[in-house]
């Protein structure tokens, strides 16, 4: 990406942090410019011009991701679903003082665009919310379409398709990580077991994807965070607000705290040709 004069608002030091730069952990945590915010949405505030503004006046860098796949299966405004679109919208951000990213939708997203096109991002968000469940069918987690008859059978089932996730998808980064279906919220606790976090954690470093600390959901829990780091996994920031929260870093500005995070344990994008759609193998 090219730093231009418009840049200034974001010091050195954060340039250098998102150029994968050592920091302190102090200084992470006392220089708000050294977080980026890779989970930020357009639809938060209408246009990109407004989008920006933000970013000025809070000091966070976003990383923008639109909403990326079939266009058939995932009915969101603005979801690029082919070569043109994202090449459009990668114009549109050329030049502007963010990162270029894609909320990558379903596992088949890649059949929407060639490789050439996706290596022209910096990165690649995903998640593993919209789940398939045992008919085929998607289920948004999120909403209230998500019905859980079987904890436990449930929690089998997610705990595979968010390793598959990171395994079959050439992704940079896991959004939303260790998100339970409301009605699951308040067992969490007991329901990610050692055994279920690890299998995510590990599949995570072995992919080298990163996992988002992500405020608007304040997840995952630092118990994970703490496995996950052990395991060599590097983390990013999100606020995957739909409004004017976006860049709000809360929860991630306290992660940092309490484990001591550094710039080595954080995620920034890979260079041209080292990209994950780029390195990794298709399964
Ligand atoms: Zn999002």
């Amino acid at each position: 990406m090219v730093h231009r004069p418009t840049d200034r608002p974001f010091s050195r030091r954060g340039l250098l942090l998102a150029a994968g730069g050592v920091l302190t952990a102090p200084a992470v945590a006392q220089s708000p410019q050294a977080l980026v915010d890779y989970h930020a949405h357009i639809d938060a505030v209408g246009t990109l011009e407004a989008l920006l503004e933000i970013s000025r006046s809070k000091g966070v860098k976003f990383g923008v991701v639109e909403h990326a796949g079939n266009r058939e299966k995932h009915r969101y405004r603005g979801l690029l679903g082919s070569d043109q679109d994202l090449e459009g919208y990668i114009a549109r951000l050329e030049g502007k003082p963010c990162f270029k990213g894609i909320q990558a939708e379903g596992l088949d997203w890649m059949k929407s665009f060639s490789k050439r096109a996706v290596a022209r991002l910096d990165y690649v968000l995903s998640d593993a919310l919209t789940f398939p469940e045992k008919d085929g069918s998607l289920v948004r987690l999120w909403t209230p379409e998500a019905r859980i008859d079987d904890p436990r059978d449930f929690m089998e089932r997610y705990t595979a398709f968010n390793v598959q996730v990171i395994e079959s998808e050439p992704i940079d980064i896991l959004a939303n990580p260790l998100f339970l279906p409301e009605a699951l919220e308040k067992q969490a606790e007991s329901l990610w077991t050692q055994e279920r976090m690890q299998r995510i954690a590990r599949a995570a470093a072995a992919n080298r994807v990163a996992i988002e600390i992500n405020s608007r959901y304040r997840l995952p829990s630092p118990k994970f965070l703490k496995l996950a780091r052990a395991a060599g996994v590097r983390f990013s920031f999100g606020s995957n607000a739909h409004g004017p929260a976006v860049g709000s870093l809360d929860y991630g500005r306290e992660m940092v705290k309490e484990l001591g995070l550094t710039g080595r344990d954080l995620f920034s994008p890979a260079p041209a040709g080292r990209k994950p759609v780029q390195v990794r193998a298709p399964r």
